[in-house]
């Protein structure tokens, strides 16, 4: 995964050096932004890697904050919007007046962003992608629903560990590095919440989490519903 844009890079790179004189402004712009692309690209990748390997080390400090996860889902359903492919729609469906959720805001962010990123990624023919939040037993419960390629059974707590792909050869030419979902469910996990993947009735896929409202967080254990 670190190879191919790097190659891409590398390639356009000695392209436009060797035969700048030779190629028109168009052809000049393609290897330009093919660069741009494949260096982002390199960039995300390098991110997920050393952020799996700060979580390995138990080197990341979680904040706690309430916040309105209403709020969040908007903003990352809204920035999507602008990148997501055409034959993907995307839809918030949440309930009003939701109590704050006691987590670390960015970090919940980092994690609705990769799975909402994940259910387009999985819709190569396209298809509507929903994104909710509602309140669930003294929890705030998080989902994102694809009418995507789906996850097998025997794939569905698998995929969240580091490193697995359901489909390593790519049968499908969907490209990752399967580390997004570990780390999605090791911040999870750290926040005290939990995550898991459904079949979204025939087609596609619905991923879910949970996270304690803050209200629940602040009366300590004790009186919070045991999270399962
Ligand atoms: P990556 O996408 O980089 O491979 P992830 O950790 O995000 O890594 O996902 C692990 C695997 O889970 C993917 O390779 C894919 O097989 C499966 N997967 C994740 N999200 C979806 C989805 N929305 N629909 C179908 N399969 C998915």
């Amino acid at each position: 995964e670190l190879r191919t844009p790097l190659a891409a890079v590398y390639g356009a790179a000695q392209t436009l050096l060797r035969h700048d004189f030779a190629l028109d402004e168009t052809g000049r712009e393609r290897f330009v932004s093919l660069i741009a692309d494949e260096s982002e690209r390199l960039g995300r990748i390098v991110n997920e890697i050393l952020l799996a390997n700060q979580l390995d080390a138990g080197r990341l400090d979680l904040e706690s904050e309430p916040f309105d996860a209403h709020d969040l889902v908007e903003r990352v359903v809204e920035a999507t919007r602008m990148h997501a492919p055409p034959s993907v729609s995307l839809e918030v469906e949440a309930s009003n007046g939701l109590p704050p959720v006691a987590a670390d805001a960015d970090k919940v962010r980092q994690v609705m962003v990769n799975l909402v990123e994940n259910a387009i990624k999985y819709s190569p023919d396209g298809g509507h992608v929903e994104v909710g939040v509602e309140e669930q037993d003294g929890s705030i419960r998080f989902h994102v629903r694809d009418e995507g390629l789906g996850v097998a059974p025997e794939d569905q707590e698998r995929i969240f560990e580091k490193f697995y792909r359901a489909d390593p050869q790519m049968v499908r030419g969907v490209g990752g590095t399967g580390l997004g979902l570990y780390i999605c469910k090791e911040l999870i996990d750290r926040m005290g919440g939990r995550i898991w993947v459904e079949p979204n009735g025939e087609q596609g896929s619905n991923f879910v989490f949970d996270l304690p409202t803050a209200e629940v967080m602040a009366h300590g254990a004790s009186a919070r519903p045991r999270l399962q």
